[in-house]
């Protein structure tokens, strides 16, 4: 089943805002097992919207239409998709009390214009909206669906997810279930050629790649008559996955990230941890603490960003720094050891890189970064040349951070099987 989405606003043609809502919808759509060949941007113009969305009728099953509900006077998707169908506009009595709900709650007076969002064209679905005034509306025409959505993300996100995704999932034969298996420290064409014979065998289940900064995601996706059946297809798939990519893989659920995998090594085997940072300035720390819980293990962490902190906070030598300048090997390993004297945490992390644009010379050009990891008898120091901009270098490092972080605690935990004595 193909699916279209037409993105209704001037403000999206002219670049004001940025489409976050198509990207979502894609996604959505995509986990739904929906085949989405075309997206339009068109702007506030009842003309050129009416073109779009006939012109999206005659080629896909089912058209998504986001903004444009609202009550103002270039608000028009509802009035032309209406008109595009031959659909006739009625009041609906609960989005007219809904609206009147809306406004009492807030205490104040319905303005004249908010009544035109009640008006629901005949052979609809309406959509209930608990963030705003706009109701969504599925409009049956034929085999076909158009489904209009306000524009605002906080609204349209929640009622596609309510109360669109079980609708269309009701019209779809059979099921879609999917897995995805998120390996990390593997580079994405790697990943893509050890799997090469199943991605050329695949039929039911498909196996689609995404890379993300360090890390390769695999969505499994599985279509049957029921879940069960969908399970029983994924399986074996998933299991040959395992085999060939082993503990590289850090999850096989999509909503556990890569800090999450890492904190619950940490809990579970009582570890605690400290980072410090030059290059990365917090935000490996931060990616660890973003995890609920980590108060538990995570003790602490410095950013030292000057040689004065250095050698202050972690006991950087002087002459380390003189002899092999901030970004080497060997402050990367001082900073990891100073750090670990200092708090005493048996999981210690350290970062120091040229994250650019500037301070880049031959020898150590811009994305050169250092990174060391200290846990029990595991140490390991790891050196990286990163592509891109401050930004990415920054989270790159991260990112790679993470993995050797990750990579030394299982070293250490299956070493110690029994844990922290
Ligand atoms: P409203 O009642 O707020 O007017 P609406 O359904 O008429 O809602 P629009 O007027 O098209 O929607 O957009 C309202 C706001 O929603 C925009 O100013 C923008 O902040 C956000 N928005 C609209 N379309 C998108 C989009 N495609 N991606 C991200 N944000 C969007
Ligand atoms: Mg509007």
């Amino acid at each position: 089943m193909t699916v279209e989405l037409i993105s209704v606003g001037t403000e999206i043609l002219l670049g004001n805002i940025v489409n976050t809502n198509a990207a979502f919808l894609s996604c959505e759509c995509a986990k739904l097992g929906l085949s989405c060949y075309y997206q339009t941007v068109v702007g506030d113009n009842a003309e050129r919207l009416a073109l779009v969305l006939k012109t999206a009728l005659e080629r896909s099953d089912i058209v998504i239409l986001g903004g444009g509900l609202g009550p103002t006077q270039d608000d028009l998707t509802k009035e032309i998709a209406a008109k595009v169908c031959g659909k006739e506009m009625h009041l609906d009595e609960d989005a007219k009390k809904h609206i009147e709900d809306y406004f009492a709650r807030k205490g104040k007076v319905i303005p004249d214009n908010n009544w035109k969002q009640a008006m629901i064209p005949a052979d609809s679905v309406v959509l209930h909206n608990p963030n705003g005034t706009a109701p969504g509306v599925i409009i049956e025409y034929g085999e076909k669906r158009v489904i209009l959505l306000p524009g605002p993300p906080n609204e349209l996100k929640p009622m596609f997810l309510d109360q669109v995704v079980p609708y269309i999932r009701d019209m779809l034969p059979g099921i879609i279930l999917s897995k995805t298996v998120k390996i990390c420290g593997i580079g994405e064409s790697r990943v893509e050629e050890m799997i090469e014979d199943m991605i050329n065998a695949q039929t039911n289940p498909t196996i689609a790649t995404y890379a993300k900064t360090a890390e390769v995601h695999l969505r499994v996706t599985a279509k049957a008559d029921d879940e069960a059946q969908a399970k029983k297809l994924l399986k074996p798939v998933v299991k040959e996955l395992k085999n060939r990519f082993g503990t590289t893989i850090y999850t096989t659920d999509e909503a556990v990230t890569l800090e999450m995998a890492i904190a619950e090594l940490l809990l579970a085997n009582n570890l605690t941890i400290s980072t410090v940072e030059s290059c990365t300035g917090g935000l490996l720390a931060g990616r660890i603490i973003n995890v609920p819980g980590i108060s538990d293990v995570f003790k602490t962490g410095f950013i030292t960003y000057s040689n004065k902190a250095k050698r202050k906070l972690v006991g950087v030598k002087k002459s380390s720094l003189e002899k092999y300048g901030a970004v080497s090997r060997q402050v990367a390993e001082e900073m990891a050891v100073g750090l670990k004297d200092f708090t005493k945490a048996d999981v210690v992390i350290s970062t120091t890189g040229i994250a650019g644009p500037d301070g880049g010379t031959k020898e150590k050009p811009v994305g050169l970064v250092y990174m060391c990891c200290m846990a029990g008898n595991v140490k390991v120091t790891r050196e990286l040349n990163l592509n891109g901009n401050r930004a990415k270098v920054r989270e790159s490092a991260v990112a790679n951070a993470l993995i050797l972080l990750r990579e030394c605690l299982l070293e250490y935990v299956s070493e110690n099987t029994f844990g922290k004595e």
